[in-house]
């Protein structure tokens, strides 16, 4: 399809820029990964701004990225991930051509990752009308419902890690759920460990979480995991006076230790 951002790519592969774009193509279900590596395929690009997955987690990927010159298009949460990524130490500064269509398809921008915060300042992160429905009936709940409703949820949940796998900032090479040395959270599927593997997932996540529902739309159950993340996504606004994917004036929320903390039970 031709777009500008397509135009781009073709003229990097032309000038030998890159070996390899990561993008989106029609898939028989919406949209999937591609990963194009000659110019003439460029055309079975196709982009919008709210197309999942997540492409930025691919570029963590040693076994994918490691030796290749890449391009990627990045949706908005893509390029939010990314600014976090490259604060994270786990990209380099030059390593990824980072390219975006702007949400009325209107220009195509080219950014490294120390510019990515300031062009994504300016536009909030909003959940989508079905997320909404969700989130509203979730706040009138009380406490009780609100953990009956969510313990149902995770009662379906299969131990697969889909939502683990489609999320750009869950890059440990081993996570706390494959630890057997000790063994923190058991490896089954029951209420209990699901509960601990939910809870441990999201506080991780914690001030990190960007809000583009990747890890909601992988789930094989349909449970909208995702929006436990965007519930605290909002707390740390409220607390913290950080917007998702924000850059952090004082370092990342709840990875910052301050010596001065009141908080006597961290020292
Ligand atoms: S936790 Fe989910 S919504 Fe948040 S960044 Fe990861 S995949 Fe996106
Ligand atoms: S993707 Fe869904 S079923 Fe799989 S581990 Fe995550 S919450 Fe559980």
């Amino acid at each position: 399809m031709d777009n500008k951002l397509n135009t781009k790519i073709k003229e990097l592969f032309a000038k030998g820029e890159i070996t390899l774009a990561i993008g989106y193509e029609k898939g028989t279900k919406g949209v999937r990964p591609f990963f194009c590596r000659k110019e003439e395929d460029v055309d079975r690009m196709v982009f919008s701004n709210d197309y999942l997955p997540n492409l930025a987690v691919y570029l963590t990927k040693k076994e994918l990225v490691a030796g290749e010159k890449v391009a990627v298009a990045c949706t908005i949460s893509a390029l939010r991930s990314i600014a976090f990524l490259f604060r994270e130490n786990q990209i380099g500064q030059d390593q990824f051509k980072i390219l975006h269509l702007s949400p009325n398809d209107e220009y195509m921008v080219f950014l490294k990752p120390m510019d990515i915060d300031v062009y994504i300042d300016h536009i909030p992160s909003v959940p989508s009308e079905k997320d909404k429905k969700i989130i509203d009936m979730l706040d009138a709940m009380t406490p009780k419902e609100r953990w009956a409703w969510w313990s149902a949820q995770f009662s379906k949940c299969i131990k697969c890690y889909a939502c683990r796998a489609a999320c750009p900032m869950c890059y440990c090479t081993r996570c706390i759920v494959d630890n057997n040395r000790p063994q923190w959270i058991e490896p089954w599927a029951a209420p209990l460990s699901n509960m601990e593997w939910q809870i441990s997932r999201v506080m991780h996540l914690a001030g990190r979480c960007v809000g583009c529902g990747a890890c909601g739309e992988a789930c094989p159950e349909g449970i909208p995991v995702h929006l436990l993340n965007r519930k605290l996504l909002g707390n740390i606004e409220e607390d913290f006076g950080v917007k998702a994917g924000a850059a952090p004036k004082n370092g990342v929320v709840l990875n910052t230790f301050n010596p001065d903390d009141k908080e006597n039970f961290i020292r």
